[in-house]
């Protein structure tokens, strides 16, 4: 019997989503030991309006529900628990998932805020009132699943790479524990490191950074080191799936966190704070450090501005 699959989509981009089809070959050989049922991006199945009535979701049952995205509004909180309700484990499906990722940057500001921003700013129509009438009521967080329901496999990544999907699907079938290694982006990372950052502010990440060949290979020193921001030191390792490389770093580009931090209970921006200082930068050279938090920022690690300058 094939594993049932059921997928939502709440405060999400879609694009983890698109990561399954990206397994490419590997999705006929997922197809052959699972069956998925339900997933509205892909295949049109649609749950109940929960505008009329919220305890009207109804969600076909299966083995395992991926979930992407986090949860800001009333209707993603009830697809959520309906899905955890319809199936026996449930897969945090990418970083909105299992940190908030991007949408809770949404939690730097209140909900008038936000709302203000997107109807009443210069540019677009002056309204009154904010639109309400089947509207899905707005929660004041943004929040990663594990906020609201119990989870049970957690798989960041903006988006998670394929060959990840795959393995964690297919230990599910197989009935074998799923885990990603507890290693940073900077314990993969092929560059080299002098230990001796010179830089001490940060540059503007559209410099290019430093490339040589080193005794006919080609080498990179340290972003980090380079004074360009790499949250590397942070950020758990996995993105590059079955090629152990880091994406971002491959392509010459520092990493941005996307698959938040390496410690499950870790504040990667108090982390990243500490890397930028052991490395000699000047920590006042930042314009900001919210940003750091760009993956990162479910679990009570953003607040809004007004709140977090009381609280100081
Ligand atoms: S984790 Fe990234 S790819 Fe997945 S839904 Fe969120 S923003 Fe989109
Ligand atoms: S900080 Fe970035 S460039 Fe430096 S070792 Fe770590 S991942 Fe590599
Ligand atoms: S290098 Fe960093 S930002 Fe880039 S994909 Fe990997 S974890 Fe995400």
């Amino acid at each position: 019997m094939p594993i049932k699959i059921a997928s939502e989509s709440l405060h999400a981009c879609s694009g983890c989503e698109i990561s399954i089809l990206d397994m490419g070959e590997k999705l006929l050989e997922l197809l052959e030991f699972a069956a998925i049922v339900h997933l509205p991006l892909l295949m049109d199945s649609k749950h109940d309006s929960p505008k009329k009535n919220p305890r009207t979701i109804k969600l076909p049952k299966a083995d395992v529900g991926l979930i992407s995205g986090g949860i800001k509004t009333r209707e993603h909180l009830e697809v959520a628990r309906a899905l955890r309700k319809s199936c026996d484990l449930i897969v945090a499906l990418g970083t909105c998932a299992t940190h908030g990722g991007i949408p809770a940057l949404a939690n730097s500001y209140g909900n008038d805020d936000l709302l203000g921003r997107c109807f009443n700013t210069k540019g677009t129509d002056k309204a009154d009132s904010f639109p309400s009438d089947g509207v899905p009521g707005m929660m004041d967080t943004c929040s990663a699943l594990d906020e609201h329901i119990s989870v049970d496999i957690f798989l960041p990544g903006c988006p998670p790479h394929p060959d990840h999907i795959f393995k964690a699907l297919e230990s599910i079938e197989k009935k074998e524990l799923f885990s990603l290694p507890d290693k940073s982006v900077c314990d993969n990372c092929p560059a080299t490191r002098n230990g001796n950052g010179q830089v001490k502010a940060l540059k503007r990440s559209l410099e290019l950074p430093n490339w040589r060949v080193y005794e006919g290979k080609e080498d990179f020193i340290c972003f980090l080191e380079q004074g360009f921001l790499c949250m590397g030191p942070v950020t758990k390792d996995g993105c590059g799936g079955n090629t152990d490389s880091a994406r971002c770093i491959m392509a010459q580009v520092p990493c941005r966190g996307c698959y938040g931090p390496v410690k499950k209970e870790g504040n990667q921006r108090l982390a990243m704070l500490n890397a930028l200082a052991s490395n000699g930068i000047d920590i006042s050279s930042l314009p900001e450090t919210v940003s750091m938090l760009r993956f990162s920022g479910g679990h009570g690690l953003l607040r809004p501005i007004d709140r977090r300058k009381e609280s100081k």
